[in-house]
């Protein structure tokens, strides 16, 4: 006998990362369970929002903003930034340069927002394109910029593969409630 009126949280979380990384096919995958290869560079930012009943009495509404990588949108940051209770930063583990970038894309959003509380916003660290057999980026390294800038956790994901793209979301989502 589930009730008929539940608590509802509403979260902000937003996709960073370099162009080209993933974060489309990521937010498709996870919200629609597609993948497709052409997706057209976002513009700005898209949307993408899953009514997700987390337990008896609780449902959660993910709001994903899946923000385009262009420098010439940073003008814009401070607004896709604002309100945010979570974020994911992704790299794509064939794209050296993309891995480059995550600290750059950590601090930006450490800088510029934060908790109600001052805390920083969790935030994932996911490396995308597992399925590719080329790789650009060891373990090590991962593991050594998970530490150094402070990621709630991190883990290989592929959006083509269907591969801990559910089972990270979750995880963000968990952590999240656990700051409500
Ligand atoms: P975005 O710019 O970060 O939004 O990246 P897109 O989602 O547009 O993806 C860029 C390219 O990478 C597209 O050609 C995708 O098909 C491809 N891609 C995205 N995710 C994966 C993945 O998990 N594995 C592989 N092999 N390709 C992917
Ligand atoms: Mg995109």
């Amino acid at each position: 006998d589930y009730p008929l009126v539940t608590r509802e949280c509403l979260f902000k979380v937003l996709l960073i990362g370099d162009p080209g990384v993933g974060k489309t096919s990521f937010v498709q995958r996870y919200t629609n369970n597609i993948f497709r290869t052409d997706y057209k560079g976002t513009v700005g930012v898209d949307f993408a929002l899953k009514v997700l009943r987390v337990n008896r009495d609780m449902t959660v509404k993910l709001q994903l903003w899946d923000v385009a990588g262009q420098e010439r949108f940073t003008w814009m940051t401070r607004v896709y930034y604002r309100d945010s209770r979570g974020c994911i930063v992704m790299f794509d583990l064939s794209n050296r340069k993309s891995f480059l970038s995550v600290a750059k894309w950590k601090r930006d959003l450490d800088a510029k927002c934060s908790m109600p509380d001052g805390s920083p916003v969790p935030c994932l660290l996911l490396a995308n394109k597992c399925d590719l057999r080329e790789r650009h980026v060891t373990i090590d390294e991962i593991e050594q910029l998970y530490n150094e800038l402070n990621f709630i956790g991190w883990t290989e994901t592929s959006a083509k593969g269907d591969t801990m793209v559910k089972d990270s979301v979750k995880y963000l989502i968990d952590t999240m409630l656990k700051y409500e």
